[in-house]
């Protein structure tokens, strides 16, 4: 007798870790990210500052935006472009931010990710 098991042996699977393979800069305005599933994506400095979640920018209390967006530099450059972790990107603007953190979210929007639980390390 058949037994229809594919409802029974479906698992759910965990989703892949995203991060990030590789970091291009492209000009001075913008640089390439290649994820670990190979997608390629572009990002301008300018539009990344405009969502800049810094305590400059965002109001810790209230959560609201308090650089305009209109205020942002179009032509605005970066210091310095680094991974924090496995979970997101840190820009030190030329214009000042600094601190803020750009999550894999805030990235890849358009990919839905789940949050990638922090990977930590207990020193001993
Ligand atoms: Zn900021």
């Amino acid at each position: 007798m058949e037994k229809d098991v594919t409802m029974m042996t479906q698992s759910t699977q965990p989703q892949a870790k995203l991060y990030m393979r590789h970091i291009e800069q492209i000009d001075n305005h913008n640089f390439q990210i290649t994820w670990s599933d190979n997608t390629v994506v572009s990002y301008r400095l300018s539009d990344l500052q405009r969502k800049c979640p810094c305590a400059h920018c965002v109001d810790e209390s209230t959560g609201k935006r308090r650089m305009l967006p209109s205020a942002v530099d179009e032509n605005v450059t970066a210091l310095k472009i680094s991974n924090v972790g496995r979970y997101g990107l840190k820009i030190i603007f030329t214009s000042g931010c600094s601190t803020g953190i750009y999550s894999y979210q805030m990235l890849l929007p358009q990919k839905s990710i789940k949050p990638v639980p922090q990977e930590i390390f207990l020193e001993r």
